[in-house]
């Protein structure tokens, strides 16, 4: 019989082989029948530390064994009181308040909602979201509604609310991006939404720091929420913990989630700046944030994001960072002269080139590229043909070389 798992982005009718996974450790997956794998993008740029770290390993089981879950409505437990302690003493210390939720695409929701909920308290006519060109913020209606338009969300278009998109910063032509910001924010917008520095899944676009802060001071010139989307860019994605680091920026609201468990568990969090928990707060019942979820801020997620920091705090983490950012740098150099080759650049932890000359999501090179890997047992997961390696912290030299390798001989397909 046929599996009767409907896989998400998956076309079913491709015929394509589902590896099975039994196992995982650091970079590596093994596979059902032996297979040694690479997991070279974290399995969908969650896993910061390596598969199954033994500190979180530990925090899940006891925290398993002690309290699995409780209504987070109205009651509270540890560690999730611990965590967001932990958030407020790591994060900017504007953002002294920690909306608990499941995943990125709630995290952005929140977001949305508490901007919205923030500007119905002081000026109800302003409810226009602003985000910027091949942006990616989540699959649910709403962060769709905030991301690129294409062949992802085609058929539910009528249902996606109208935001205002301002041009991505292409190199040169930065101006056009902050004039375009400055002209939407002065007509009154509500807030501004944008993944900093780095747009993932739009098609791991970079932009400079210099241009998040002048977005930043615009939005702040006109009083219009700045809403940061680290959810991928956070937990040292970028190099710094933050990528709104780079650019010595705070926003008014942040959403994490990706490397918040350090993979291991879904868990988000939505932080916000006093202002917007206070368009909140009063004795007005219909004036409290109406959102949660059936395991808001569930006691075994939080227990693995506790761990998490504890890791960030013990462990030279910064360190693996910045040594995987020199390694991926100099084998990007190697590839960079390959006449095929374009765009090769690097942020931090993340390294993208583009090949051939056609891109876009549905190129034609880009199911050769997936069978090329496959074939070869790394995990890459092209977006279109572009290339991107996003490992764990962790993974070995000779593991990032096989990756470099395969995607040298990638760079011959035609
Ligand atoms: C992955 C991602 C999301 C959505 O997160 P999910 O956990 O998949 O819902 C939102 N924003 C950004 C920038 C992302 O990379």
């Amino acid at each position: 019989m046929t599996s009767p798992v409907w896989h998400p982005f998956t076309q079913h009718g491709l015929g394509e082989p589902i590896p099975l996974v039994n196992r995982a450790e650091g970079a590596i997956l093994h596979t059902s029948d032996g297979r040694r794998i690479v997991d070279a993008i974290s399995s969908w740029w969650v896993t910061t530390h390596g598969h199954s770290h033994p500190r979180i390993v530990a925090a899940i089981r006891e925290q398993a064994e002690t309290l699995d879950q409780i209504i987070f409505a109205g009651w509270t437990h540890q560690p999730a009181e611990d965590l967001a302690r932990g958030l407020r003493a790591l994060m900017p210390a504007e953002l002294t308040r920690v909306f608990f939720s499941d995943s990125g695409s709630t995290s952005v929701e929140v977001a949305i909602k508490m901007a919205l909920g923030y500007w119905r308290a002081h000026d109800p006519a302003r409810h226009r979201i602003l985000v910027l060109e091949h942006g990616y913020h989540g699959d649910t209606i709403g962060a769709m509604s905030v991301g690129a338009r294409g062949v992802f969300n085609r058929a539910y278009e009528p249902l996606l609310f109208d935001v205002g998109t301002i041009p991505f910063p292409v190199a040169g032509r930065e101006q056009a991006t902050l004039d375009a910001l400055e002209q939407a924010c002065a007509a009154g917008a509500a807030a501004f939404l944008v993944e900093p520095l780095a747009l993932g899944a739009g098609g791991m676009h970079f932009y400079s720091a210099h241009v998040l802060r002048e977005m930043r001071a615009i939005c702040a010139r006109h009083g219009v929420l700045f809403l940061a989307d680290e959810v991928m860019t956070g937990w040292g994605r970028t190099g710094t913990l933050l990528a709104c680091e780079h650019a010595d920026v705070v926003p008014d609201i942040l959403c994490l989630s990706k490397g918040l468990t350090g993979g291991a568990i879904p868990l988000a969090v939505t932080m916000a700046s006093e202002p917007i928990f206070a368009a909140h707060y009063g004795p007005e019942r219909e004036r409290m944030f109406f959102h949660s979820s059936s395991y808001t801020a569930n006691p075994i997620a939080c227990a693995a994001a506790n761990a998490n920091l504890a890791i960030w705090r013990d462990e030279p983490v910064r360190e693996g960072i910045a040594t995987l950012g020199q390694r991926q740098q100099a084998r990007l150099d190697a590839l960079a002269t390959h006449p095929r080759v374009r765009n090769a650049r690097r942020l931090g932890t993340i390294a993208a080139l583009e090949i051939g000359g056609v891109d876009g999501y549905l190129s034609t090179l880009a199911p050769r590229l997936l069978a090329h890997f496959r074939d070869r047992d790394l995990l890459l997961r092209p977006l279109g043909n572009t290339v991107y390696v996003m490992p764990p912290y962790s993974i070995e030299e000779a593991d990032l070389d096989r990756v470099y390798a395969a995607i040298a001989e990638a760079c011959d397909l035609d």
